[in-house]
């Protein structure tokens, strides 16, 4: 058969350099890639056989397998499950879907040192490209379930690849690394040793649900060869493949769950919180949910795909199950594994399911209460999960009725008291000055534009504390929602606001009316020379250093919200 030579696509050579001049300082985390991407062929193999009748797969056996020779320098990870087509290889493991990729790009390149650049590898995952930084030339071999071809790919990472169409490769994939001859060498990076796989595989991979087998290392050739040596010859599991779920919380490590994470997220880095909700009784499932440290680069794009799985009695049913978590914490991954579900069950199924409504809603409970107390216990932490969520979690006001207060109660805000030290609703209304009735925020596009707005001047005068918000959802939410703790929340941009004491509001409304009188001449001509475009003009008490502003009815939409409307086509 003959062999085509293919060009990386821009950004996979990039990673590519990368890779092969590892500026990951962990170099054995490629074996959990691999073994992470076997798992996930192994669960699509079965999935697919189980829907498919007429796939003519084997899904008996599906197991995945390590062999290494010290001889040839190789190592090889093998699966059974539903391998690839070769227009999948070229897809896939030639260009870079993720759409975050460029930006990725463009910070590593702007990363000033090599914490920094290890930081932004760990948020991104680089998955299969990974083995480039142990070895200096991979070749995969594939087969899709169901179809008679094969394809092999080889590449060095340097630019190119080649493929090739294979008659008789075995269904599942085999990737066969070529170790770079400075790492043998090295005891610590020797991955043809036994040892090192063993220790790898415990480390990272040992909650994996399919085995994983240590292949018998061929008979040296200077060996005594009289068969007499007792190395073992039967493949060797090496992992427990416990569900970490289902094991009592103090039998499992901290890292033992955070390898969890990185298998179902893709993430390199250790979550930000784990979650572990077990629930008994008539519908008893457990849950292991994470909240990752970085949102995704993708998390508003169309598309996401949300993080929580679904298992079925230890089996895994779905990726991206929707239904178990509420959009505005699509950010949360995990597993969820049900007992009483059938191994069958749909996307149909689930949406009807009181059940699983019932679970959602627990579950996004959960979710905000361990927010809530990060938010007392663990401050900082905190502060890392809404700089890098709030502005998702705070889509929930507008959707999730039933939950509300509880996301008001662990929101929070950039204000005028403290620049540096956003404030929650709690601690504002704590602050609230006497005679002060409302909760007073000003929406903008940054802090700066908002801090130089004019209608923030009598609230300065007055030391009255306002809540910046800058995130465009603001806008839409703060309209929605009537009230805090029984407090209105007002934006100083909207018509009257009344600032001070019951006596001093009464000394201004004798004020204003001398003045009223004063300036009536002025004011009708005013209107008339703006009739066009102002619907009335009055005298303000809330200005200080600016001669006039503009301000909206306290039921007209803000000009921020004309923007969005009107980029929303209406
Ligand atoms: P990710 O796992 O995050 O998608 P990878 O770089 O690890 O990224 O893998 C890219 C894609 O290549 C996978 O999503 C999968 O579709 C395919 N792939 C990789 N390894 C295998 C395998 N052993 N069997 C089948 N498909 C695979
Ligand atoms: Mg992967």
């Amino acid at each position: 058969m003959s062999t085509e030579t293919f060009e990386f696509q821009v950004e996979a050579r990039q990673l590519l350099q990368m890779m092969i001049h590892s500026i990951y300082s962990n170099k054995d985390v490629f074996l959990r890639e691999l073994v992470s991407n076997a798992s996930d062929a192994l669960d699509k193999l079965r999935l697919e056989a189980l829907r498919d009748d007429a796939l003519r797969a084997d899904a008996s056996d599906l197991h995945i397998e390590i062999e290494t020779d010290k001889q040839a320098r190789t190592l090889t990870v093998r699966d059974n499950g539903i391998g690839m087509s070769r227009d999948e290889v070229v897809q896939l493991i030639g260009t870079i879907a993720n759409s975050g990729t460029a930006k990725f790009l463009q910070q590593l390149k702007e990363a000033d040192n090599t914490a920094a650049a290890e930081g932004l590898i760990g948020q991104f995952g680089v998955g299969f490209y990974s083995s480039f930084m142990v070895a200096d030339e991979v070749t995969l071999l594939t087969r899709r379930a169901g179809e008679s071809q094969g394809t092999r790919w080889t590449s060095s990472g340097e630019g190119t690849y080649s493929i090739e169409t294979v008659t008789d490769a075995p269904q599942g994939t085999s990737v066969t690394l070529r170790l770079k001859p400075e790492d043998t060498e090295d005891r610590l990076y020797d991955y043809t040793s036994p040892w090192k796989i063993k220790e790898i595989i415990k480390r990272y991979s040992d909650f994996i649900t399919w085995p994983i087998k240590l292949a018998p290392q061929p008979a040296a050739e200077d060996a005594s060869g009289d068969g007499t040596d007792d190395a073992p010859r039967e493949p060797e599991t090496l992992n427990s493949m416990k569900a970490l779920w289902a094991r009592p919380r103090d039998e499992v490590t901290d890292d033992e769950y955070h390898e969890l994470y990185k298998h179902i997220s893709h993430d390199w880095n250790d979550p930000l919180e784990t979650i572990r909700l077990q629930a008994e009784g008539t519908f008893e499932y457990q849950a292991l949910l994470f909240i990752p440290a970085h949102a995704s680069q993708d998390l508003f794009l169309q598309g996401y795909k949300r993080g929580v799985q679904l298992y079925v009695k230890r089996v895994f049913i779905m990726d991206d199950c929707e239904e178990l978590m509420p959009p505005y914490l699509r950010f949360v991954k995990g597993v969820v594994d049900a007992q009483d579900l059938s191994l069958n069950v749909s996307r149909e199924i689930l949406q009807q399911d009181r059940r699983i409504q019932l679970m959602h809603r627990r579950l996004a409970k959960k979710v905000l209460s361990t927010v809530k107390d990060m938010m007392s216990n663990n401050p900082e932490r905190y502060a890392t999960f809404w700089r890098e969520f709030g502005r998702v979690v705070k889509e929930g006001l507008l959707s999730d009725f039933e939950n509300r207060e509880a996301i008001l109660e662990v929101c929070s805000f950039a204000t005028t008291h403290d620049a540096d030290k956003p404030t929650t609703l709690r601690e504002y209304v704590e602050r609230m000055k006497d005679g002060q009735e409302h909760i007073f925020y000003l929406a903008g596009e940054s802090r700066q534009a908002i801090e130089n707005s004019p209608h923030m001047e009598a609230f300065r005068a007055k030391g009255i504390e306002v809540l910046l918000l800058t995130d465009p959802v603001d806008e839409v939410w703060v309209d929605s929602v009537p009230d805090y703790d029984g407090k209105q929340l007002r934006s100083v941009a909207k018509g009257e606001v009344d600032l001070g004491t019951e006596d001093e509001k009464k000394e201004a409304e004798t004020e204003r009316e001398k003045h009223q009188k004063e300036y009536a001449g002025l004011l009708t001509w005013m209107k008339d020379q703006l009739s066009e475009n102002v619907k009335d003009v009055r005298l303000s008490s809330r200005l200080t250093v600016s001669p006039a502003c503009i301000v909206s009815d306290t039921h007209d939409v803000t000009p921020a919200l004309e923007n969005i409307y009107r980029a929303m086509g209406q």
